[in-house]
Protein backbone atom coordinates (compact mmCIF):
# COMPACT_ATOMS: atom_id res chain seq x y z
CA UNK A 1 0.00 0.00 0.00
CA UNK A 2 1.06 3.28 -0.67
CA UNK A 3 -1.06 5.38 2.03
CA UNK A 4 1.05 6.15 5.28
CA UNK A 5 -0.64 3.49 8.00
CA UNK A 6 -1.40 6.12 10.68
CA UNK A 7 -3.19 3.86 12.79
CA UNK A 8 -0.51 1.73 12.61
CA UNK A 9 3.13 1.59 15.22
CA UNK A 10 6.12 0.50 14.53
CA UNK A 11 8.00 -0.44 17.92
CA UNK A 12 11.52 -0.83 17.37
CA UNK A 13 13.65 -2.61 20.46
CA UNK A 14 11.39 -5.09 22.27
CA UNK A 15 13.07 -4.97 25.71
CA UNK A 16 10.94 -4.07 29.05
CA UNK A 17 10.38 -1.18 27.98
CA UNK A 18 9.54 -1.29 24.00
CA UNK A 19 8.01 -4.55 25.05
CA UNK A 20 5.34 -2.77 27.62
CA UNK A 21 4.57 -0.53 24.81
CA UNK A 22 3.87 -3.26 22.06
CA UNK A 23 1.79 -4.87 24.74
CA UNK A 24 -0.24 -1.58 25.56
CA UNK A 25 -0.76 -0.71 21.87
CA UNK A 26 -2.11 -4.26 21.40
CA UNK A 27 -4.76 -4.35 24.26
CA UNK A 28 -5.74 -0.79 23.10
CA UNK A 29 -6.52 -2.52 19.59
CA UNK A 30 -3.23 -0.96 17.16
CA UNK A 31 -1.51 -2.84 14.21
CA UNK A 32 2.05 -2.92 15.36
CA UNK A 33 4.99 -4.17 13.74
CA UNK A 34 7.27 -5.13 15.92
CA UNK A 35 11.69 -4.90 15.04
CA UNK A 36 14.17 -6.27 17.15
CA UNK A 37 17.82 -8.05 16.25
CA UNK A 38 17.15 -10.54 19.52
CA UNK A 39 16.05 -13.74 17.93
CA UNK A 40 15.17 -15.27 20.99
CA UNK A 41 13.21 -12.10 21.83
CA UNK A 42 11.55 -12.27 18.24
CA UNK A 43 10.24 -15.65 18.96
CA UNK A 44 8.62 -14.88 22.31
CA UNK A 45 6.87 -12.05 20.81
CA UNK A 46 5.45 -14.47 17.40
CA UNK A 47 2.70 -15.59 18.69
CA UNK A 48 1.65 -12.06 19.69
CA UNK A 49 2.28 -9.67 17.57
CA UNK A 50 1.01 -9.79 14.08
CA UNK A 51 4.05 -8.93 12.35
CA UNK A 52 7.29 -8.99 14.61
CA UNK A 53 10.71 -8.83 12.20
CA UNK A 54 14.46 -10.00 13.59
CA UNK A 55 16.29 -7.23 12.29
CA UNK A 56 18.98 -4.37 12.99
CA UNK A 57 17.27 -1.07 13.17
CA UNK A 58 19.94 1.13 12.28
CA UNK A 59 20.20 -0.28 8.70
CA UNK A 60 17.43 2.22 6.77
CA UNK A 61 17.30 -0.01 3.62
CA UNK A 62 16.40 -2.93 5.95
CA UNK A 63 13.91 -0.85 7.74
CA UNK A 64 12.68 0.29 3.66
CA UNK A 65 11.93 -2.77 3.14
CA UNK A 66 10.24 -3.80 5.82
CA UNK A 67 7.46 -0.73 4.68
CA UNK A 68 8.55 1.12 8.24
CA UNK A 69 8.37 4.53 5.72
CA UNK A 70 4.65 4.07 5.64
CA UNK A 71 3.82 4.07 9.31
CA UNK A 72 2.52 7.52 10.43
CA UNK A 73 4.02 6.39 14.05
CA UNK A 74 7.37 4.68 15.40
CA UNK A 75 8.90 4.43 19.28
CA UNK A 76 12.29 3.42 19.74
CA UNK A 77 12.78 1.53 22.81
CA UNK A 78 16.74 0.77 22.56
CA UNK A 79 18.31 2.23 25.62
CA UNK A 80 21.63 1.12 26.94
CA UNK A 81 23.04 0.83 23.09
CA UNK A 82 23.18 4.72 22.65
CA UNK A 83 24.93 4.07 19.17
CA UNK A 84 22.19 1.85 18.12
CA UNK A 85 19.64 4.22 19.66
CA UNK A 86 20.75 7.18 17.27
CA UNK A 87 21.48 5.83 14.15
CA UNK A 88 17.90 4.68 14.62
CA UNK A 89 15.84 7.85 14.97
CA UNK A 90 18.56 8.79 12.07
CA UNK A 91 17.36 6.05 10.00
CA UNK A 92 13.35 6.52 10.23
CA UNK A 93 14.07 10.33 9.99
CA UNK A 94 15.55 9.89 6.75
CA UNK A 95 12.63 7.52 5.70
CA UNK A 96 10.21 10.32 6.60
CA UNK A 97 8.18 9.11 9.60
CA UNK A 98 6.21 11.73 10.88
CA UNK A 99 6.33 10.99 14.41
CA UNK A 100 9.12 9.51 16.40
CA UNK A 101 8.87 8.82 20.09
CA UNK A 102 12.37 7.71 21.34
CA UNK A 103 13.46 6.46 25.36
CA UNK A 104 17.10 7.92 26.69
CA UNK A 105 18.59 7.02 29.34
CA UNK A 106 19.32 10.20 30.63
CA UNK A 107 19.62 13.98 29.52
CA UNK A 108 22.73 13.98 27.59
CA UNK A 109 21.13 10.74 25.48
CA UNK A 110 17.94 13.08 25.57
CA UNK A 111 19.45 15.98 23.30
CA UNK A 112 21.34 13.64 20.85
CA UNK A 113 17.71 11.90 20.03
CA UNK A 114 15.98 15.34 19.98
CA UNK A 115 19.00 17.25 17.83
CA UNK A 116 18.91 13.87 15.37
CA UNK A 117 15.06 14.36 15.19
CA UNK A 118 12.98 12.46 17.45
CA UNK A 119 9.89 14.45 17.74
CA UNK A 120 9.02 13.00 21.45
CA UNK A 121 11.92 12.02 24.17
CA UNK A 122 10.89 10.04 27.03
CA UNK A 123 12.94 9.58 30.10
CA UNK A 124 11.23 6.14 31.65
CA UNK A 125 13.78 5.98 34.52
CA UNK A 126 13.92 9.66 35.76
CA UNK A 127 9.89 10.04 35.27
CA UNK A 128 9.56 6.93 37.53
CA UNK A 129 12.10 8.11 40.12
CA UNK A 130 11.00 11.68 40.91
CA UNK A 131 6.93 9.12 41.03
CA UNK A 132 8.30 7.20 43.40
CA UNK A 133 9.64 9.63 45.56
CA UNK A 134 6.02 11.67 45.80
CA UNK A 135 5.09 8.44 46.77
CA UNK A 136 7.14 7.14 49.47
CA UNK A 137 6.41 9.37 51.93
CA UNK A 138 3.38 8.17 52.10
CA UNK A 139 1.13 11.31 51.89
CA UNK A 140 0.29 10.73 48.44
CA UNK A 141 -1.25 7.02 46.92
CA UNK A 142 -0.32 7.96 42.98
CA UNK A 143 1.14 11.18 41.54
CA UNK A 144 1.32 12.26 37.45
CA UNK A 145 2.79 15.59 36.84
CA UNK A 146 2.58 17.08 33.41
CA UNK A 147 5.35 18.49 31.66
CA UNK A 148 3.99 22.24 31.84
CA UNK A 149 3.90 21.67 36.18
CA UNK A 150 0.75 20.69 36.58
CA UNK A 151 0.05 17.61 38.76
CA UNK A 152 -2.64 14.73 39.60
CA UNK A 153 -2.54 13.32 42.99
CA UNK A 154 -4.15 10.62 44.63
CA UNK A 155 -4.30 11.75 48.53
CA UNK A 156 -5.76 10.87 51.68
CA UNK A 157 -8.96 13.39 52.36
CA UNK A 158 -7.89 15.88 55.12
CA UNK A 159 -9.59 15.94 58.69
CA UNK A 160 -10.57 18.92 58.01
CA UNK A 161 -12.77 17.61 54.98
CA UNK A 162 -14.62 15.27 57.07
CA UNK A 163 -18.69 15.25 57.40
CA UNK A 164 -18.37 18.35 54.77
CA UNK A 165 -19.30 18.69 51.73
CA UNK A 166 -17.06 19.85 48.98
CA UNK A 167 -18.39 23.10 48.50
CA UNK A 168 -18.21 23.79 52.36
CA UNK A 169 -14.54 22.87 52.31
CA UNK A 170 -13.77 25.41 49.30
CA UNK A 171 -10.09 23.53 49.04
CA UNK A 172 -9.82 25.22 45.13
CA UNK A 173 -10.23 28.94 47.78
CA UNK A 174 -7.93 27.90 51.00
CA UNK A 175 -5.08 25.21 48.69
CA UNK A 176 -5.53 26.23 44.83
CA UNK A 177 -6.22 22.70 43.80
CA UNK A 178 -9.55 21.12 42.59
CA UNK A 179 -10.93 17.79 43.51
CA UNK A 180 -12.15 16.09 40.21
CA UNK A 181 -13.23 12.66 41.98
CA UNK A 182 -13.75 10.77 45.59
CA UNK A 183 -13.00 7.00 46.36
CA UNK A 184 -14.60 5.82 48.83
CA UNK A 185 -13.46 2.52 50.32
CA UNK A 186 -14.83 -0.34 48.30
CA UNK A 187 -17.24 1.71 46.31
CA UNK A 188 -16.83 3.06 42.61
CA UNK A 189 -14.17 6.25 41.91
CA UNK A 190 -16.79 9.08 41.61
CA UNK A 191 -17.16 12.06 40.07
CA UNK A 192 -16.43 15.45 42.54
CA UNK A 193 -19.53 17.55 42.66
CA UNK A 194 -19.86 20.39 45.13
CA UNK A 195 -22.55 18.11 46.91
CA UNK A 196 -20.36 15.28 47.39
CA UNK A 197 -20.15 14.55 51.03
CA UNK A 198 -15.96 13.38 52.69
CA UNK A 199 -16.15 10.74 54.97
CA UNK A 200 -13.13 9.80 56.85
CA UNK A 201 -10.69 7.19 54.71
CA UNK A 202 -11.91 8.67 51.59
CA UNK A 203 -9.28 9.58 49.19
CA UNK A 204 -9.66 12.56 46.87
CA UNK A 205 -8.28 12.68 43.11
CA UNK A 206 -6.98 16.36 43.53
CA UNK A 207 -5.61 18.55 40.43
CA UNK A 208 -3.65 21.83 39.94
CA UNK A 209 0.19 23.08 40.06
CA UNK A 210 2.27 20.65 40.79
CA UNK A 211 3.48 22.54 43.95
CA UNK A 212 0.01 23.36 45.23
CA UNK A 213 -0.84 19.52 44.85
CA UNK A 214 2.01 18.57 46.80
CA UNK A 215 1.40 20.91 49.37
CA UNK A 216 -1.81 19.70 49.72
CA UNK A 217 -1.21 16.27 49.93
CA UNK A 218 1.82 17.32 52.75
CA UNK A 219 -1.57 18.32 55.08
CA UNK A 220 -3.56 15.22 54.77
P1 LIG B 1 15.13 -2.03 28.19
O1 LIG B 1 15.86 -1.47 29.38
O2 LIG B 1 13.81 -1.36 27.95
O3 LIG B 1 15.04 -3.53 28.21
P2 LIG B 1 17.36 -2.17 26.42
O4 LIG B 1 18.15 -1.06 25.88
O5 LIG B 1 18.00 -3.06 27.41
O6 LIG B 1 16.02 -1.56 26.96
O7 LIG B 1 16.80 -3.11 25.25
C1 LIG B 1 16.66 -2.65 23.99
C2 LIG B 1 16.22 -3.73 23.00
O8 LIG B 1 16.58 -3.23 21.72
C3 LIG B 1 16.87 -5.08 23.17
O9 LIG B 1 15.89 -6.10 23.10
C4 LIG B 1 17.84 -5.16 21.96
O10 LIG B 1 17.93 -6.48 21.41
C5 LIG B 1 17.20 -4.24 20.96
N1 LIG B 1 18.19 -3.62 20.07
C6 LIG B 1 19.35 -3.02 20.43
N2 LIG B 1 20.03 -2.62 19.34
C7 LIG B 1 19.26 -2.95 18.26
C8 LIG B 1 19.39 -2.79 16.85
N3 LIG B 1 20.47 -2.20 16.29
N4 LIG B 1 18.41 -3.28 16.05
C9 LIG B 1 17.32 -3.87 16.59
N5 LIG B 1 17.14 -4.05 17.89
C10 LIG B 1 18.09 -3.59 18.74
Amino acid sequence: SSSPRDDAVVVIGLGRFGGAVAGSLLRLGHDVLGIDENAALVQSWADRLTHVVQADSTNGDTLRRLGVHEFGRAVVGIGSDLEASVLTVLALCELGVPDIWAKANGPKHGRILERTGAHHVVYPEADMGARVAHLVTGKMIDFIEFDDGFAIAKTSAPHETEGKTLAESALRSKYGVTVVGVKRPRADFGYARPETMIQRGDLLIVSGPTKLVEAFAAIT
